[in-house]
């Protein structure tokens, strides 16, 4: 569910229009819906009532201030995955207790920062970083809270690029090694082990590898009790999928039903749990709107060539991501043909879309790719001297430009020449 709808044929985010939007930035931006954003929290929150869950949002799905402010302002604390990150959630406001901070090379500076900020939890990686933040936490006079980021050896079943939960992919200590480096966390100095932390991959689009990740914290924790170790924690990761794609038959699970499966794989742990969802949160509450340039036709293909591309949002070029596109003027049923949507960056891959149904466009009319709030606008580049695109920000009937696009002065103020250039 989200509030991007046709209201007299004219394709609009909440209340306002989107060629009002269009005229007043200028093509392509991203738009996101704060009524949905808040929706798909609420939702979230409500499928895991009971649980004593904490929500984490995970910033790197998308990290503008005001979509992060948004969410902590309904109560969520933040995922982070870099020193940065962790500034901008402290810097959106989120209290230090509600930050998680995962990632699986983290460097002495981002610990130390970690550290001095008492996030809420570290979650380690590996043998060599626990010694680490052992030997700064002292240091320091801190102790660190952490979990150990177990990885299962489960297949998600999504995308081969963005699973992270099998035995051969870098994320994440096996989970057969755990029970050891506990034993070792908890007579480190400087090293409180009070949780266990699982995330087996993104865009995860069934229950049972989720599942089966659970049970195995699950049997992990009993083991750790056992010996002595009482977990009361648990980091259940986030990588819920979202649907993308009207054409595949793919609907992942609703939140609801993710909710039932954590109560019966954990729930009778008396564990608090902590869930780091990002995609699910943010990826329908966002478009990408973006004006048409030309057309072209070959003897074999006809090409509509958008003002967006690749570097605004890579998803499609990296990942083979599918995003549905709409027109914002709406077309009539029935009336379309199949092209190809293609943005104008000098590379191959700058395709959107391979023969998609869509009716006929002219130049100057806008398009909106669909789920464009997760991995959007955070993977920009200014590849092709590109300069990167306003993200809009809508509330009812207002919006408000929450990331103006920068200048070219803006954009090569970093640069200068060395002093043997003449
Ligand atoms: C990327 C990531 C998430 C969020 O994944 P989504 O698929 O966007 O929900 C959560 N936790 C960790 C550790 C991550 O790396």
């Amino acid at each position: 569910m989200h509030h991007f709808s046709y209201r007299g044929g004219i394709l609009h985010a909440e209340d306002v229009p989107l060629p009002q939007i269009a005229a007043a930035v200028g093509t392509p931006f991203y738009c996101y819906s704060s009524a949905t954003l808040t929706r798909h929290y609420r939702v979230f929150e409500d499928a895991l009532k009971g649980l004593g869950a904490t929500i984490c949002f995970a910033v790197k799905s998308n990290a503008n201030l005001a979509v992060i402010r948004t969410l902590v302002n309904l109560g969520a604390g933040c995922d982070v995955v870099s020193g940065g990150e962790l500034q901008l959630a402290l810097k959106a406001g989120c209290p230090p207790e509600k930050i998680v901070f995962s990632g699986m090379g983290k460097t002495e500076a981002e610990l130390r920062l970690a550290l001095a900020c008492d996030v809420g939890q570290i979650n380690v990686e590996s043998e060599a970083e626990l010694e680490t933040l052992s030997r700064l936490a002292s240091g320091m006079g801190k102790t660190a809270r952490i979990a150990l980021r177990v990885n299962p050896d489960v297949d998600s079943g999504g995308h081969d690029k963005i699973t992270t939960g099998r035995k051969e992919d870098k994320f994440g200590i096996e989970w057969t090694l755990a029970p050891a480096l506990y034993r070792k966390a908890r007579a480190l100095p400087g090293i409180a082990p009070v949780a266990v932390a699982v995330h087996i991959g993104s865009q995860i689009t069934q229950l049972a590898p989720f599942e089966a990740a659970f049970l195995r914290v699950r049997d992990l924790v009993v083991m750790l009790r056992a010996d002595g170790i009482d977990i009361r924690h648990l980091d259940l990761g986030g990588g819920l999928g979202v649907p993308y794609d009207h054409t595949s038959n793919t609907t992942p699970p609703s939140p609801e039903a993710y909710g039932a499966m954590v109560k019966r794989a954990v729930g009778d742990l008396g564990c608090a749990l902590t869930f780091e969802p990002g995609r699910l949160i943010v990826g329908n509450a966002g478009i990408l709107v973006s004006e048409v340039i030309t057309l072209k036709e070959s003897t074999t293909r006809k090409f509509v060539i958008v003002d967006a591309a690749m570097n605004d949002l890579v998803r499609p070029a990296m990942y083979g991501a599918r995003h549905d596109i709409i027109p914002v003027k709406e077309a009539r049923a029935g009336d379309v043909a199949a092209v190809d949507v293609v943005g104008p960056v000098c590379e191959t891959t700058d395709i959107f879309a391979k023969g998609y149904a869509l009716p006929p466009l002219a130049p100057g009319d806008l398009v909106a790719f669909l789920t464009a709030g997760a991995y959007g606008a955070v993977m920009a580049s200014t590849y092709n001297a590109r300069p990167l695109i306003p993200e809009v920000m809508v509330q009812g009937d207002h919006f408000a430009v929450i990331r103006r696009r920068p200048t070219f002065a803006e954009m090569t103020a970093l640069e200068q020449l060395p002093p043997w250039i003449e």
